[in-house]
């Protein structure tokens, strides 16, 4: 039940991504990198569970010397996962075996740099230590430049990830560079399958890695994920996956587990078909938490939000929960409450506007107070 794909063949190392190569599964580690032991431990839990490729974020020089002590404990496949601070791939590229960018992250640093020239960069330091790299595309960080051209666009959020993609590998077929794949990730499972569907038709020889960002925790993470992937796997689009679910750090392997689970069922042709009205109502989006996460604690909170609402299930209301300040303030906004999570603090918005920063023991109280006003608006 998984057609013929058409994509060519890349190569992580010793894995095969795309053409006939079975679909690889990743995950990611949870923790802070430069918590030592518990990346480490992260790394041997997905890597029993049978993750093909292990994805680690480094941001600073701390973590890349963190990374530098993993690589030297483990032999599985690693990938980086460099976010705005996309210069230290010269440290990090010796040390991986793929290199993930964001086009959404190049214009923070080097403001005068061209696009261009820091892919140029990018791509010669992967060419050297023979790393491939992944295109990563995200919704909540599309590049400021790809939002203002189709700001006019009735599908423009849609149209400015698939445009960012596609000339994102037009850059790397430029340079001559082939062993990419590309990622485009929303939160919304309906909007990743039409981006990857019209990334898929403009450009078929390129591998795609499938995601539903953010999906957040089981049950419903699990749901949004599969009605992506079964949609696009039955349809041949789709190489290699990453389910990203907000679980306890010890329960990781799960991400690993369910990836397996949704291949192999749609190979069997066995499709679940979605819950009623599982788009109506009330929809809670939290991250799978990377190095940045700030407090393990936001792991329980999102739980708790989701306790603390299942007596308004019918209500039309987003609320996102994420772990961190990089990206957690741009991927709330457009939530109806929207929390990012520091270290001791809690950050309340209400669509854009910051309502204020609440300790742990004190958000709940808010957050609730905050869903019973915007349900009594409504
Ligand atoms: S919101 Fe922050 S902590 Fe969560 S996955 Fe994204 S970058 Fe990592």
């Amino acid at each position: 039940m998984i057609p013929e794909r058409k994509t060519r063949t890349i190569h992580v190392r010793d894995l095969a991504i795309g053409g006939s190569a079975p679909i690889a599964v990743q995950s990611m580690t949870a923790t802070r990198t430069i918590d030592l032991e518990a990346t480490k431990q992260q790394v041997r839990l997905l890597e029993a569970a049978g993750a093909d490729l292990i994805r680690i974020a480094a941001d600073t020089p701390a973590d890349v010397e963190a990374l530098r002590a993993i690589r030297a404990g483990t032999d599985a496949r690693l990938s980086v996962d460099l976010q705005e601070n996309y210069r230290l791939a010269t440290e990090v590229a010796p040390l991986v075996d793929k290199i993930r960018y964001n086009p959404g992250h190049l214009h923070h640093h080097e403001k005068s740099r061209s696009i261009a020239d820091k892919v140029a960069y990018l791509v010669d330091t992967a060419t050297t230590h023979n790393c491939a790299i992944r295109i990563g595309v995200n919704a909540g960080s599309i590049a400021p430049d790809y939002l203002a051209k189709f700001a006019d666009d009735e599908q423009g959020h849609a149209s400015a990830i698939v445009a960012s993609a596609v000339d994102h590998c037009e850059l790397l077929d430029n340079l001559g560079f082939a062993n990419y794949v590309v990622s485009i990730k929303d939160s919304d499972p309906r909007i990743v399958i039409e981006t990857n569907t019209r990334f898929a038709a403009a450009r078929p020889d390129v591998p795609l890695h499938l995601g539903v960002t953010e999906a957040g925790m089981p049950p419903d993470g699990i749901i949004k994920t599969r009605i992506a992937f079964e949609q696009l796997l039955s349809q041949g689009i789709g190489d290699t996956l990453r389910v990203s679910l907000t679980v306890p750090f010890a329960d990781k392997g799960l991400e690993v587990k369910t990836g397996r689970d949704i291949i192999h069922d749609i190979k069997n042709g066995r499709f679940r078909s979605v819950p009623k009205g599982f788009f109506d109502g009330l929809n809670i989006i939290s991250c799978p938490s990377c190095s940045r996460v700030e407090n393990e604690a936001f792991i329980d909170l999102a739980q708790d939000i989701k306790r603390i609402t299942q007596d308004a299930l019918e209500e039309d209301i987003t609320i996102a929960v994420m772990g961190c300040r990089v990206n957690g303030p741009g991927e709330t906004d457009d939530a109806d409450i929207g929390l990012w999570c520091g270290a001791k603090k809690v950050n309340l918005k209400r669509g854009t506007e910051t309502l204020g920063a609440y300790g742990y023991d004190e958000i709940l109280e808010r957050v609730r107070e905050e869903f019973d006003r915007q349900v009594a608006s409504k």
